[in-house]
């Protein structure tokens, strides 16, 4: 027989002993209990105190069993604290202080909001608001997120942006730090300049850990490195500056084609020459003959993947300045300024053949992001947004 004391335990919380049950509606039951230990601590001055002051009856909402609410009815002592002179309600393990809830109906309602289709049905089983629902989901994520992400920062991380909301017209941009060691989104920060972000992550320990960090080529994220990461190689993630030409190749070969997305050209145009087969290598040849401008950005891009293909750090650091000195002599506005960012961004760029390292990573998260904004009709509080984000990619 299943004695009183497991069943007790397994209906009420550790230190609870149930002394009463019954069905006190057709939807709820209530189970009264009370704590049976010998003294209790002051939670002002941790002295031991036995002297049972007073008691008072406190109803606490549990999880329900099989459809079926279950409040607690708990006697609560009072103890008497000699050194502070004063009494104290002893507290209940599994009931945080001042809530009418215990720790285990939050975690169900939690756990509802992930699996149930919508909040009317999660409102409807737990009979509570819509407004406790999202207290309740902000702090068990917060919960989650602390337990699972509280390590300092890793030694190679990558920094992106992505677009979050559009507020009175304005597009507002969220920053995801990676950590690429442990294949994980490490943090959310609202917006994507230096200031905004310097404060958002400075609870984070162990700056100086960090030794590498991927970016696209942005000044804002790369003044906030420098500062922010004293220790840290920035590495200019290859597949930016390999897109850098691509707007400028699409818009003169739509000024030509007309906007056909079926057109074969716009393919064969982005797509790097060792990877196309001899005819069509040929037929591309024999079309830009008749638009040299097209032509020129064409064969720029080309080298910038054949630059990319170069061996070692030596070698790109020289093949780099090759490909600068031959685009200054271009008179092409898209490649003067791609002349211009690879001048600018050069150590980053290089970084690259040391380390190997890309966003490829960040940018994953960033496909994971906008999923997570879907699944929730876009997001108007950015604090909800990150944990859910930080939730969905641990
Ligand atoms: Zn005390």
């Amino acid at each position: 027989m299943l004695s009183h004391s497991r069943l007790s335990r397994f209906m009420m919380l550790p230190e609870v002993q149930l002394t009463a049950w019954k069905q006190s509606s057709a939807f709820e039951s209530t189970a009264q209990g009370k704590k049976t230990s010998g003294f209790e601590v002051c939670p002002k001055c941790a002295t031991p105190s036995s002297v049972v002051y007073d008691h008072r009856f406190v109803k606490i909402r549990d999880a329900p069993v099989r459809g079926n609410g279950i409040l607690l009815r708990l006697k609560k002592r009072r103890f008497f604290c000699k050194t502070c002179k004063k009494p104290f309600t002893e507290p209940v393990d599994g009931i945080r202080k001042s809530h009418r809830t215990t720790a285990r109906f939050r975690r169900s309602v939690l756990w509802a909001a992930e699996n149930f289709s919508d909040l009317k049905s999660v409102r409807r089983a737990y009979r509570c608001s819509s407004g406790f629902i999202y207290t309740v989901l902000f702090e068990q994520l917060d919960l989650r997120v602390k337990s699972k992400i509280n390590y300092p920062w890793p030694t190679t991380i990558g920094i992106d942006e992505h677009f979050f909301t559009r507020r009175r017209g304005r597009a507002e941009f969220v920053t995801v730090f990676t950590d690429h060691k442990n294949k994980r989104l490490r943090e959310v920060a609202f917006g994507k300049t230096k200031d905004e972000l310097k404060y958002q992550v400075a609870n984070v320990e162990g700056r100086e850990n960090v030794k590498h960090v991927t970016l696209d080529m942005s000044d804002s994220y790369r003044s906030f490195v420098k500062e922010f990461f004293p220790n840290a190689q920035m590495i200019a993630d290859k597949f930016h500056v390999l897109r850098l030409l691509t707007p400028a190749i699409n818009k003169a070969r739509v000024a030509i084609t007309g906007d056909k997305r079926k057109s074969p050209l716009r393919w064969l145009l982005l797509k790097p020459r060792y990877k196309l087969k001899y005819f069509e290598r040929d037929a591309i040849d024999r079309w830009l003959i008749d638009y040299p401008e097209l032509k020129e950005l064409y064969w720029a891009r080309e080298a910038l993947f054949t630059f990319y293909r170069t061996k070692g750090s030596e070698r790109a650091s020289r093949a780099l300045i090759r490909l600068t000195d031959h685009l200054a002599h271009s008179k092409i506005k898209a490649i003067k300024t791609l002349r211009r960012t690879l001048v600018n961004w050069r150590n980053e760029i290089l970084n690259y053949f040391k380390t190997g390292l890309t966003n490829a990573r960040t940018e994953g998260f960033n496909n994971v992001a906008k999923l997570v904004q879907k699944r929730a009709y876009g997001y108007t509080s950015f604090e909800n947004y990150r944990l859910r984000l930080l939730n969905a990619c641990c």
